[in-house]
């Protein structure tokens, strides 16, 4: 496994706060590849094609899955959600880490793939604070908004099979968390590299 690279798989319930931790991760820690997915669903406001998501129609999405282009996906919401096959071979296969904003469904058959790799589950404070934040992202409409509230109880099920949880209470705080939390494992990874590598050369 040697040269190859990492992934990093952030998970929580919606609302938890993924895409505003992904963004700034994505900022601080420019060497780090992101994994863009494709989905299906509306793009919000601000949102970009190519950057967010890769925004594409669901008899595309349907083909890509045939030709075997997408790694994993889930159908949540109405809309399917996956990863790239192509992102995640041509990262992994130049031996760069990996960063993926995926659902609990996602990250299980990411984990079956890569036993290596880092899986965040990011918990939001308290559920009043969750359902505060997803309505006053102000994205959805009532019945989405209660689609979402179901689904949390499913997502927090699978918490436990994350290497590491972070409370998203304070940003700034959950941020720094998970960087800490990347930046420490890719140091371990470095550090087992260099000591087989030196082992192997004596
Ligand atoms: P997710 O991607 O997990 O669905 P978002 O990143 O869209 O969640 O966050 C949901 C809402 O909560 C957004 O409006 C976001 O700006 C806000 N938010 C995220 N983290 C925090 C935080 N620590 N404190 C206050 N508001 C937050
Ligand atoms: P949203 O519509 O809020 O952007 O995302 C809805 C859900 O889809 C979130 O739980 C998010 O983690 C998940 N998601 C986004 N991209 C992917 C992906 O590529 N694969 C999987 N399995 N889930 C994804």
């Amino acid at each position: 496994m040697s040269g190859r690279g990492q992934i990093f798989v952030l998970s929580g319930p919606p609302g938890a706060g993924k895409s505003s931790v992904a963004a700034r991760v994505r900022r601080d820690l420019p060497e780090l590849a992101y994994s863009v997915s494709l989905s299906t669903r509306q793009p919000r406001p601000g949102e970009q094609d190519g950057v967010d998501y890769y925004f594409v129609s669901r008899p595309e999405f349907e083909r890509r899955i045939e030709a075997g282009e997408i790694a994993e996906h889930v159908e949540i919401f109405g809309n399917l959600y996956g990863t790239s096959q192509k992102v995640l071979d041509r990262a992994l296969d130049q031996g760069q880490d990996l960063f993926l904003d995926t659902d609990v469904n996602g990250a299980e058959a990411l984990r079956q793939r890569f036993a290596d790799g880092v899986f965040i589950f990011l918990l939001p404070p308290s559920r009043r604070v969750l359902e505060e934040r997803l309505r006053g992202r102000n994205t959805e409409d009532e019945a989405q908004v209660r689609d979402r509230l179901e689904r949390v109880r499913y997502e927090l099920s699978k918490a436990e099979h994350y290497t590491h949880l972070v409370v998203n209470d304070d940003l700034d705080r959950a941020v720094a968390e998970v960087e800490a939390i990347i930046v420490a494992s890719r140091r371990r990874t470095e550090r087992h590299r260099k000591l087989l590598a030196e082992f192997q050369a004596s």
